[in-house]
């Protein structure tokens, strides 16, 4: 059922769990509620317990650490698309990869999957951070679901995960003498989707043989050369057309 709420004026909160018909809310999420937004007795908020459902609650009493809030009505999110769609990121320089993070998030992507190649120049990365922007990014955007953000892996791992994907966009772009358009390879009725996208430098020639030689054949994105994180965010949003998820 649609929601009868006007979720613009409703804040958005992610939670472990809702409790009927009343339950507490302290910690972070108390401080957040009471002290950042200043929410009062008789406020509306969304609970969500990343089930894909909205529960709204109305802040009936506020004490030095905890919020008490009474249920009143629960419904289906309707944001989430249909297709999983999974970007394989290069960890990139300064804070690019949160960046990417966050959007791809606000685009509906489901799984995110940091991983160094051979020119990835970052050596790491704290997943906390990178999972902090997606549970930003979902709260800001609407989403009942926060994708999740793996641990990063190597590239050379990324070939092995791939089964169950209907589609595997390699994004590569060396590709645009010989390789496949976008158009050629996404279909409306594709469910499970993976976008690979290489760092700064590129994928190095042996990365893509590895790619090659296990049957994904690269895609073009266009004649123009993209930054990793234009190519991330650019390339899952016309996934998500070509999809039919851009309503
Ligand atoms: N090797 C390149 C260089 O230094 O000139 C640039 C790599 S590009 C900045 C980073 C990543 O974005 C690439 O590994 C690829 O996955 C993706 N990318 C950028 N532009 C692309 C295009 N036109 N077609 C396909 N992929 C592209």
């Amino acid at each position: 059922m649609a929601s009868v709420y006007d979720e613009k004026e409703l804040r958005r909160f992610f939670v472990d769990k809702t409790e009927k018909p009343t339950m507490r809310v302290t910690g972070n999420e108390y401080k957040h509620l009471a002290e950042v937004l200043r929410a009062r007795v008789g406020d509306k908020i969304i609970l969500c317990p990343n089930d894909g459902r909205d529960y709204v609650y109305e802040a009936v009493a506020f004490d030095k650490s905890s919020v008490t809030l009474s249920y009143i009505d629960d419904y289906e999110n309707d944001t989430e698309p249909r297709l999983n769609l999974s970007v394989f990121l290069s960890l990139l320089k300064g804070d690019k990869t949160e960046f990417a993070v966050q959007k791809l998030t606000e685009l509906g992507v489901k799984k995110i999957f940091p991983f160094i190649g051979e020119y990835t120049v970052r050596n790491s990365e704290k997943s906390d951070r990178l999972r902090r922007a997606a549970h930003e990014a979902s709260k800001q955007c609407g989403r009942a679901i926060i994708p999740e953000v793996f641990e990063t892996i190597k590239f050379a791992d990324v070939p092995h995960m791939l089964d169950g994907y209907d589609t595997v966009v390699f994004a590569y772009e060396g590709a645009y003498a010989t390789g496949k358009r976008l158009g050629d390879v996404v279909r409306k009725n594709d469910k499970n989707i993976a976008l690979i996208v290489g760092p700064e430098g590129g994928f190095s020639e042996a990365e893509v043989g590895i790619m090659t030689d296990n049957g994904y054949t690269s895609v073009t994105l266009g004649k123009r050369i993209l930054r990793a994180e234009t190519a991330s965010v650019a390339g899952a949003a016309v996934i998500m057309q070509l999809a039919g998820e851009w309503e």
